[in-house]
């Protein structure tokens, strides 16, 4: 049974001796906090150190101590541990009642756990993502008569649903505001429906990786694998009633406004090919930066005679097993393809143009534990912290080693922090390979952050080293029949090639044909892939036209995706709310601020180790300019758009 919902705990039926045992799987820190609701007490904190995000391996080199997760020592954990097993069971003897904080004491929670002293807006950031207090700050719902019909008389079409699109119906619904999804797969999960390649997962934590009111305890991994995330998202689709509003296999050809009107027209293709035209006060676009998977140009690529797949668009129970296969790439899909192909494949070869830069994570294939579990269900807001301190910890993440500092001279970092990281992880990689050969070929030339640095557990580099698979470095010249030429002239026979070659991420919101205010067409405005939006959401002659991780609001270090869905949804919601408060019918980003925002975007790209000139990535258009990632903070991003600020619209 799976269970979503943000329910109360459910009662603690355990033996001691289990509980004991349960609690060595758990984050000390989001125990402490659950010790704090079931006493009423904040004693632990003043007597305990704040926690603290810390490289456990590298304190555990300098440290004559053990130290732990949080940075707790291993007598600060046994004692957490004690006091956990007295709070339980006055807990359990009270028959699982809660002492009532106030929110001063539950202020005090929030600045032990942030390790620091944190301003009264970063305390709203905080209680708004936690939301301890069961209040949803994030959502809309009317309770005039009048706003309800207003809202009923307000369609709405979104494109996609992946986590965004799903998302932004659950809210829609809430409000009130009929709408409709269209989706171009047969099922709900977007980038998760489609990514079904062997070994694909989610690299962010699972507790984390999810809408703030919908957690799943039962995550079977931390990262949890690709089908496991798809099936959350169908949940969330069906248990918030989404599933009935989204058109599955069917495409927005077309979104045309209609100024007389004020109204989108939406031109959408059935599988069949059936045309319709939906009509829609507003479009909300959900259809990510990665969905459109991009083949290499290479010749010869069409007339190969085997299989040939892309990442991106793994057929359905397609088996390469026992065949001599080529991975073209070696970027974060890849990645995960070869370690599992490795064991399953006669013989592997890899074309690898540039090498990756990974992040130690020992646990990053590991299940969660029955303790673990048991916790996030039993333990009073154990769940929360433990997702807020999940969420909490890549807030600030590595965002300073990823700024670059102007008077550094390497090529291979950014600053002095960014070598700091460049010398860790370089160690990292020297730890697991020993032939000065191979080490040559895996070891990045490039700063860390300059691509996305990968999660890993040592599977990948194991990999490489076996004996059926071989790393190629040399470039492709062609494709043959059966085999991939390089340009040292060697011809490398296979059966299949898998291309993890990435998406045309530049390309936004490609091939629709999006036609606003004036009869102007996005792809004019935008150029082919010069995608630009205010906050990334808005875009000037598109009324009512807004964007779910669109322009500029990938996430390369600092932050969570799911935070920053949620942040555009809820923008897109008061954009909503003004119209339907006012009795108006669009909002317009001004010209004028969307130009300053860009500014600053592109100001704060071009210092960051993945907007160095010397890098290549799939974050800069083809002119160089860095046109997927947002550069900021997401602290600073929650400033920007926690709130509307209507004078940054027209609104007719
Ligand atoms: P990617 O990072 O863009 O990697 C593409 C790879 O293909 C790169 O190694 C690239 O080399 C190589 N390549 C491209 N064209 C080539 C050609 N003509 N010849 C030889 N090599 C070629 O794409 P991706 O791996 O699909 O990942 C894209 C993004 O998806 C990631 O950054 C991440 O945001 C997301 N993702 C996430 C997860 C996860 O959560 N675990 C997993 C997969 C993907 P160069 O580097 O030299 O260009």
């Amino acid at each position: 049974m799976v269970r979503y919902e943000n329910s109360a705990p459910e009662p603690i039926t355990e033996s001691r001796d289990t509980i004991a045992g349960y609690l060595h799987e758990l984050n000390t820190a989001a125990l402490i906090m659950s010790i704090v609701h079931m006493t009423g007490s904040t004693r632990l904190l003043q007597e305990l150190p704040t926690p603290r995000t810390i490289d456990v391996v590298a304190a555990n080199a300098e440290s004559g101590e053990e130290v732990l997760e949080g940075g707790f020592t291993r007598a600060q954990v046994d004692r957490v541990h004690e006091e956990a097993l007295k709070a339980i069971e006055d807990y359990r003897e009270r028959g699982f009642t809660l002492p009532e904080l106030d929110s001063a004491q539950l202020d005090t929670l929030y600045r032990y756990m942030c390790g620091r002293d944190v301003d009264d807006e970063y305390l709203e950031f905080i209680r708004e993502e936690i939301a301890l207090d069961g209040v949803d700050r994030r959502g809309l719902s009317f309770s005039d008569p009048e706003l309800r019909q207003r809202a009923a008389e307000f369609p709405v079409v979104v494109i996609g649903a992946g986590m965004g699109g799903v998302l932004a119906g659950i809210r829609l619904g809430e409000a009130g505001i009929p709408y409709t999804v269209i989706e171009k797969n047969p099922g709900v999960g977007g980038t998760w429906y489609e990514n079904r390649y062997p070994g694909c997962r989610v690299d962010v934590p699972g507790h984390s990786y999810s809408y703030s009111f919908a957690p799943n305890h039962d995550w079977s991994s931390h990262f949890p694998l690709a089908d496991e995330i798809r099936a959350y998202y169908e949940h969330c689709a069906e248990h918030y009633g989404v599933m009935p509003h989204i058109r599955f296999r069917t495409e927005v050809v077309a979104a045309v406004f209609d100024e007389e009107r004020q109204l989108w027209q939406v031109e959408i293709q059935d599988a069949e090919g059936k045309r319709e035209t939906l009509t829609a006060a507003a479009v909300i676009s959900a259809v990510g930066q990665l969905n459109r998977p991009k083949f290499p140009d290479i010749p010869g690529l069409d007339g190969f005679q085997g299989e040939v797949v892309h990442s991106g668009a793994w057929p359905k129970g397609l088996s390469l097993d026992g065949q001599r296969v080529a991975v073209i790439g070696s970027g974060a899909s890849a990645f995960q393809i070869i370690p599992e192909m490795a064991k399953t494949s006669s013989k592997l070869t890899v074309f690898q143009r540039s090498p990756a830069w990974m992040f130690p994570n020992p646990g990053y294939h590991t299940p969660v534990g029955e303790g673990q579990k048991w916790a996030l269900r039993k333990l009073p807001f154990y769940s929360k912290w433990y997702r807020f301190w999940l969420f909490y910890t890549s807030v600030e993440g590595v965002y300073d080693k990823t700024l670059m500092d102007p008077s550094w001279q390497r090529s291979d970092s950014v600053s002095a922090a960014n070598d700091e990281m460049r010398q860790a992880l370089t160690a990292w990689i020297e730890s697991q390979v020993q032939d000065p050969a191979l080490l040559k070929k895996v070891l990045p030339t490039y700063p860390p952050f300059g691509k996305r640095i990968l999660q890993d557990n040592g599977t990948y580099l194991e990999a490489l080293q076996k004996d059926n698979v071989e790393l190629v470095t040399e470039g492709i010249v062609s494709i043959e029949p059966n085999a991939v030429r390089t340009a040292d002239g060697r011809l490398h026979e296979v059966d299949a090639i898998v291309c993890a070659t990435g998406f045309h991420a530049d390309r936004f919101l490609f091939p629709m044909k999006i036609v606003g205010r004036g009869g102007v067409e996005l792809s004019d405005q935008w150029g082919e892939t010069n995608g630009r939006a205010y906050l990334g959401i808005t875009v000037p002659n598109f009324p009512n036209l807004f964007c779910i991780y669109g322009p500029n609001t990938n996430l390369v270090v600092a932050g969570s995706i799911a935070h920053n869905c949620e942040s555009q949804v809820t923008y897109i919601l008061r954009c909503i709310e003004l119209l339907l408060r006012e009795g108006q019918h669009t909002v317009e980003c001004r010209q004028e601020i969307h130009d300053a925002y860009n500014e600053r975007v592109d100001a704060v790209n071009a210092g960051t180790a993945w907007g160095a000139p010397q890098v290549e990535n799939w974050y800069k258009n083809d002119a160089g300019r860095v046109t997927a990632n947002l550069p900021f903070r997401i602290i600073d991003y929650w400033k920007m758009t926690h709130r509307l600020h209507p004078e940054d619209y027209v609104v007719r």
